[in-house]
């Protein structure tokens, strides 16, 4: 195949991912009452090429997502970003946060109030308020980052005294499960969180964002009270490092 066609056969690949995607996103929405406009859908780019990030944003994304902050940079001048969020979605350490602070929308991946910190510091440095979401590691497992489930409300309330930074909601990836009902558990463990906690009106706290779904289980979280999925594979297939 040449260059030219192999780039053509992405874009329409990209194009029919994207309208399965929606019309799976609208069912879903559908079936817990809402619909998909309810749902913020997110393209993840991590690895992408801008070329095809910019395809899928003339395909009606206004959403996107990157797991890491020197890639999110380089990136960025390249995108067609008129109009559309860009969000840090992977963990973040103390000594990038003055890059990325005011460079995107939103970063997902608060788990400390380390991190919380420095984040505010950065943030009223430069004159702004930053937007966050807490990650929390529903599955408690070792291997993953986020913060443990039964420490999310101390964390948010700590947050109270980070001004530089607006908490919006809860981020979280689910465990490896071996069925449908078990995954269910973990959104729907994070959704009673999101509620619980949102009513209690914690100072900094603006509980409206519920971030979770990805490619494999975007349906399941939809269907569990997700507002806010980050779909990455399943637009631009299989990721090469
Ligand atoms: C990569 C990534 C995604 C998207 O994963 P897919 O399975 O490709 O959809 C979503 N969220 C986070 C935090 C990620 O790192």
């Amino acid at each position: 195949m040449t260059e030219k066609s192999w780039i053509e056969e992405k874009y329409k690949d990209i194009e029919y991912n994207l309208k399965t995607i929606r019309e799976e996103i609208a069912k879903a929405a559908a079936l817990s009452g809402r619909s998909e406009k309810d749902i913020d859908f997110m393209a993840v780019t991590k690895t992408v090429d801008e070329m095809f990030i910019n395809h899928a944003i003339d395909c009606g994304i206004t959403l996107i997502g990157e797991n890491k902050v020197q890639e999110m940079l380089r990136k960025k001048p390249n995108l067609h970003l008129d109009g559309v969020r860009k969000n840090l979605i992977g963990h973040l350490q103390s000594n990038k946060a003055s890059q990325i602070v005011g460079e995107v929308d939103m970063i997902e991946s608060v788990d400390s109030l380390k991190i919380a910190r420095e984040i505010s510091k950065q943030a009223l440095k430069k004159g702004i308020v930053q937007d966050v979401l807490v990650e929390v590691n529903i599955g408690r497992e070792e291997s993953k980052t986020g913060i443990m489930p039964e420490c999310v409300e101390d964390l948010l309330g700590q947050m109270g005294e980070c001004t530089g930074l607006r908490v919006c909601g809860l981020m979280a990836i689910p465990p490896i499960c071996d069925n449908t009902t078990e995954l269910c558990k973990f959104f729907e463990n994070m959704y009673n969180m999101y509620v619980d906690i949102g009513s209690k009106k914690l100072d900094n706290v603006y509980m409206n964002v519920l971030s979770m779904g990805m490619s494999g289980d975007f349906s399941e979280a939809i269907r569990s009270g997700a507002n806010h999925i980050r779909v990455g594979s399943k637009i631009f297939g299989p990721r090469i490092y």
